[in-house]
């Protein structure tokens, strides 16, 4: 083994790249040598903020997002709350309502709701660690799209960090749902995800997409897919107090099987994109990214954090591994 540590060894790597990152793997046990096919965890190079409308509350929002060390993942602070009080560990355990949007929260009541659009834009740019401090208790709604996230993110700049990048890699099918909505993973050499919806207007019908990640195409393809909601929920949650914030500067809002926003849609089929959209952020919160082929119809929120339960629950289900740059799991 020792002769491909020594003098030699530099034209041996270059040749056979893949058994010499296996043999330097070999030598030198858990310490991370870096080549081509490993990726590193990722922050942001410097801290960057905005302002926005708050969706249910209608309040004016600030939202800073900010470097963050290696293996802390991603992390919300409330800053109009205490010291002590205000932090969420943001993971699937720490989810505590899904209806509507996806809300995460802390032991002492802490709460921030509609994170989805921004954890999806974390995943699509692979950041791994990030400190997101908003002053109340839901991130700003923006454009209804992840792009302005997106955004933000690119003007911050990304920076690589020192440890190994984790994912979850999927080894056995599990399936949450019944038989309107369903949900389900299946070991696959990487993430893709097969979503269908069904609406009863004309406005959507049945929509079904693939993704799968190639390079930037979530920024190209779904990053800037709207939500969307139908005139009368919108008009029903407005009495009840909710969706202040919402107008058709932040939603494609369907009535009498027509869309009102008077610029029309983003994409053709923007509904199921941003299916696909809520989807990835809310796997996210598997800890990293999921190494598995989704199949989803007509999921929502809620079904998307059972999945993650489901998987969690299920020692054999899952392993944990380091991630090469092109999406896969690194067996070593
Ligand atoms: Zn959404």
């Amino acid at each position: 083994m020792t002769r491909w540590a020594g003098s030699n060894s530099f034209d041996l790597y270059r040749m056979y790249p893949f058994i010499t990152f296996r043999r330097r793997e070999e030598i030198h046990g858990e310490h991370i040598v870096k080549t081509a096919d490993l990726t590193n965890q990722r922050t942001l190079k410097t801290e960057i903020g905005c302002t926005g409308v708050a969706l249910h509350s209608g309040r004016k929002t600030s939202l800073t997002l900010k470097p963050a060390e290696e293996n802390t993942g991603i992390r919300i602070c409330r800053t109009d709350l205490f010291n002590g009080a205000r932090e969420i560990i943001v993971n699937w355990q720490t989810v505590v309502d899904t209806r509507l949007a996806t809300t995460v929260g802390n032991d002492h009541g802490a709460t921030v709701g509609t994170i989805e659009h921004l954890i999806a834009a974390l995943a699509g740019c692979e950041i791994d660690n990030i400190l997101i401090e908003v002053d109340g208790p839901e991130i700003p709604i923006m454009d209804g799209s992840a792009a302005p996230f997106v955004f933000l993110i690119e003007c911050a700049g990304v920076l690589e960090q020192n440890s190994a990048r984790r994912g979850i890699k999927i080894l056995k099918t599990i399936t949450v749902g019944n038989g309107q909505r369903s949900l389900s993973i299946s070991p696959s050499e990487e993430f893709s995800l097969d979503f269908e919806i069904g609406f009863d207007t004309s406005a959507i019908d049945c929509q079904e997409r693939f993704f799968a990640r190639t390079g930037e195409n979530f920024k190209s393809d779904i990053a800037r897919a709207r939500t969307f909601g139908f005139e009368r929920e919108v008009n029903a949650m407005r009495d009840a107090g909710l969706a202040l914030g919402g107008s058709l500067q932040n939603a494609v809002v369907i009535g009498d099987e027509k869309i009102l926003n008077e610029e029309g849609l983003r994409y053709g089929d923007e509904f199921v994109r941003h299916k696909i959209l809520d989807c990835i952020g809310d796997l996210y919160l598997a800890g990293g990214p999921v190494i598995g082929a989704v199949r989803a119809s007509r999921s929502g929120h809620a079904l998307n954090n059972e999945l993650l339960q489901a998987i969690f629950a299920d020692d054999t289900a899952w392993k944990d591994v380091k991630v090469a740059s092109n999406g896969k799991a690194i067996n070593i």
